[in-house]
């Protein structure tokens, strides 16, 4: 770590410690949510501390750090629960290459600005790992096109005021390719089906969505027809990296927090840290989260190297999959050495036990990423992939 990476660290990590692990009680006895006035202030700071937009370009307004750096920030992001870190946005980094200007002004720039703020729709009812069997349309009709289909999962839709919309062209040469729509919520034909209850205690909705023949003007089409599922990947990309650094953090708050109550809950006459048992939770633990660490560093540091693309891919996978089921054997270990109270929902074991099991799911679940390390290493040979 350079001098400035380990500043900008600390600097999250004050953030996070000071700001907001101390909503964390509320957030969870009320829905997810905070004082909006509290909300505020947070995402203010955020940009104040040079975090918010971290990953888009300092021209456009962003951060312009290094993924490494990135990944420090959202290491320590992770350590809070409740969808608290969301206060440090990052919108999508593939964008600025590929929109158009008029487009690059009406929804890049504002989300960086924080100003407007984005939500994918790309998951169906019948089409999840499987994204290729999405079933929406994009319909070209003259100067517009038609976008009809139902959606599901749409995270942030509650708090977003536009959408990227994912469908297959309809007919046309094209037909069949996928295409990629950014589309303002109030369009008409955009309806809310409805926003079911998650697992996690989170103030961000994840919505079912309906486009009833929803009809933007050409100029919402992102780069070309055919050019949508790049963009997802690049997409999916990103996110695996910043889940592995997420599962990091959380993974270090809960052996930290583990440790200092076995330290203090004295059974039997002793603190339980006394108890084999427990210690061997907790070096397991520790021992697996050094091992996630080191990954995910090394990953992001490969990527500011830009290492091929295709071994990235593989590398995210990996990455993800071994931090994501590192931090839910860590959570469940915690709530063990909680005991009872790490079953209640004032505990921060109970409350990442919940958080971090869709890290096994969501941008992908463990077998898809296991199926795609496996077909990289096929293609490429181990030595390519981690030699
Ligand atoms: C909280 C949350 C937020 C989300 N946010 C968004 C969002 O904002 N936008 C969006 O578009 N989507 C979003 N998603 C969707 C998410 O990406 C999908 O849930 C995920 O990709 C898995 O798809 P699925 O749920 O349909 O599971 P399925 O694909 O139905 O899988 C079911 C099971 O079968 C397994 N499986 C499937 N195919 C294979 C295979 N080839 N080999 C082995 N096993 C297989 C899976 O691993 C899983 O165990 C979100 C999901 C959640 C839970």
């Amino acid at each position: 770590m350079s001098d400035e990476d380990r500043e900008i660290q600390d600097r999250t990590r004050r953030f996070v410690d000071e700001d907001l692990i101390p909503w964390e009680g509320h957030a969870e006895a009320n829905g997810g949510r905070i004082p909006e006035e509290e909300h505020a202030a947070h995402k203010a700071k955020a940009k104040e501390l040079g975090l918010f937009a971290m990953n888009m370009p300092e021209e456009l307004g962003g951060g312009g750090m290094t993924t490494f750096q990135q990944v420090l920030v959202s290491e320590q992001i992770g350590r809070v629960t409740n969808g608290l870190g969301w206060c440090v946005h990052t919108p999508p980094a593939w964008a600025p290459d590929v929109v158009s200007r008029e487009q690059l002004e009406r929804w890049i720039i504002p989300a960086i600005r924080g100003e407007r703020h984005e939500c994918y729709a790309i998951t169906e009812g019948g089409a999840g790992s499987d994204v290729d069997a999405i079933r929406a349309t994009a319909r070209r009709d003259g100067d517009v096109y038609v976008l009809s289909g139902e959606k599901m999962h749409v995270t942030s839709y509650n708090t977003a005021d536009w959408i990227f919309f994912q469908g297959k062209i309809a007919d046309g040469p094209n037909a069949g390719a996928h295409a990629m729509f950014f589309v303002d919520k109030d369009t008409p034909g955009v309806r809310l089906v409805r926003e079911p209850a998650y697992t996690h205690t989170y103030p961000d909705s994840h919505a079912v969505v309906a486009f009833d023949d929803v009809r933007v003007p050409a100029s919402h089409l992102i780069g070309d027809e055919g050019d949508g599922l790049a963009f997802t990947y690049a997409w999916f990309r990103y996110e695996r990296l910043m889940i592995a650094a997420r599962c990091c953090g959380a993974a270090e708050r809960l052996i930290d927090e583990a440790t200092a109550f076995a330290k203090e809950r004295v059974q039997f006459g002793e603190p339980i840290i006394a108890f084999q048992a427990i210690q061997h939770m907790l070096a397991d633990s520790l021992t697996e989260l050094w091992a996630a660490r080191l990954m995910t560093y090394e990953l992001a540091k490969n990527i500011d190297r830009g290492v091929d693309v295709k071994v990235q891919h593989a590398q995210c996978s990996m990455a993800k999959l071994y931090a994501s089921e590192m931090a839910g054997r860590v959570a469940d270990r915690a709530v063990q050495i909680f005991g009872g109270r790490g079953y209640m929902r004032e505990n921060v074991a109970e409350r990442f036990w919940r958080e971090v099991r869709v890290d096994r799911i969501w941008e992908g679940t463990s077998e898809i990423q296991r199926n795609i390390v496996a077909d990289q290493l096929v293609k490429r040979g181990a030595r390519t992939l981690v030699g």
